[in-house]
């Protein structure tokens, strides 16, 4: 039985630090918990991501406990949350047996999101062996509480478990071209393997699982250094620096503003829904980093000048969602464009490595 009491709300507020904006819901409202004792683990909860996300839970007024090592957290995502009614923080490595903070209040949890990993290729292969453990074990550990627990658990996975693919854009039946052996195997094989795992643990009855495949997302509370091409580019525009391409630019990627993305986690949680298969999580507009390059010097204003570096080894070549299973499930589709998502990101790493933006072309995206 359940041991929460549902409210059906509309839309959901993002905050975005300095750029806080408000999107709209969608059609089908979203029913998340309100004022009963469950308690919501958000592994990784410290991270991008999962720091929006805990935000977005407190906001609905539930009762998180945000997991996290701190590996790749940044301190003032987890400030931000801090204080706030129901959020408690327990700092700890999903690797290793799940601390007492965790287990004495098994009996009050009842939604587990798995988001512990690092996720940006430098840092996910900077400790290639930690970064399998955290999504084999760390998966592991996390569904053995939700089964303990008889909670719902929530595996954000990854569209790196697709590989370099050659199906295009990827639906989720394609069973991916991933390398076992190269720099970014820690990372997609982890993924790949956690959603064995949590399959598993579906099959068998033993927890309510579903499982997210995430691409590529961006928006506030990224890290500056983190290292992807977002970040990347915009940190180096403000800054005057020359904006990094890898190889030629013309690879693809197809970039979701976070508030959609954790708007699709939330749905995903709550929909009823068996579960036994993963849905996509992404935005389809595919572009090149080249044509990013050119939106992100219209957004900051600034012209710039670019220097290129070797492709990474397996990057992949193009990568586009089909979400034909989201909106058929959960009635979600991304809402914020990319223009609109860049400008309140380039807001935001503007404020927080203070550079003045240019102020008109900020207003006018
Ligand atoms: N990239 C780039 N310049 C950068 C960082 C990344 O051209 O400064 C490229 C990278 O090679 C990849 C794409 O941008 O083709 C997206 O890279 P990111 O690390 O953001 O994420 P990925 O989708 O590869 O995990």
């Amino acid at each position: 039985m359940s041991k929460r009491k549902e409210t059906s709300m509309g839309g959901i507020t993002v905050p975005g630090g300095g750029a806080a904006i408000t999107v709209p819901g969608g059609s089908a409202a979203i029913t998340v918990p309100g004022g009963s004792a469950a308690i919501t683990v958000v592994a990784g909860g410290a991270g991008f991501i999962g720091s929006h996300l805990c935000r977005a839970l407190l906001d609905k007024g539930c009762e998180i406990i945000c997991l996290d090592n701190l590996q790749t957290a940044r301190a003032s995502n987890l400030r931000a949350l801090e204080g706030r009614p129901g959020f408690t923080f327990v700092r700890a490595d999903v690797v290793q047996p799940l601390p007492a903070a965790i287990t004495e209040r098994t009996a009050r949890i009842d939604r587990i999101y798995n988001l512990a990993c690092p996720a940006s290729p430098p840092h996910y292969q900077a400790d290639p062996e930690h970064t399998l453990l955290t999504s084999v074990v760390g998966t592991h550990h996390l569904l053995r509480l939700a089964e303990a627990a008889g909670a719902r658990f929530l595996l954000t996975s990854t569209s790196e478990v697709y590989g370099d693919p050659e199906v295009h854009p990827q639906q989720e039946e394609y069973r991916g071209s991933v390398s076992c052996t190269g720099p970014r195997a820690c990372y997609d094989e982890g993924k790949r393997a956690a959603e064995t795992l949590a399959f598993d643990y579906g099959r068998s009855g033993r927890a309510e699982v579903r499982v997210a495949r995430l691409f590529n997302t961006y928006g506030p509370n990224m890290d500056p250094d983190d290292g992807r091409v977002v970040s990347n580019l915009i940190c180096q525009a403000l800054a005057d620096r020359p904006v990094t391409i890898y190889g030629d630019g013309s690879q693809t990627r197809s970039f979701c503003y976070v508030s959609d993305t954790v708007d699709g986690l939330m749905r995903m949680m709550e929909a009823d829904i068996d579960g036994s298969e993963p849905i996509n999580i992404g935005n389809p507009v595919e572009i090149t980093v080249n044509e990013l390059v050119q939106r992100v010097r219209r957004i900051v204003g600034r012209e710039v000048t670019v220097v290129h570096r070797p492709l990474p080894v397996d990057d992949p070549r193009r990568r586009r969602p089909d979400i034909a299973r989201a909106r058929a499930l959960l009635g979600w589709s991304p809402k914020v464009a990319v223009d609109t998502g860049l400008a309140h990101t380039a807001r935001w790493f503007a404020e927080e490595i203070g550079v003045p933006l240019h102020l008109a072309a900020a207003q006018a995206a």
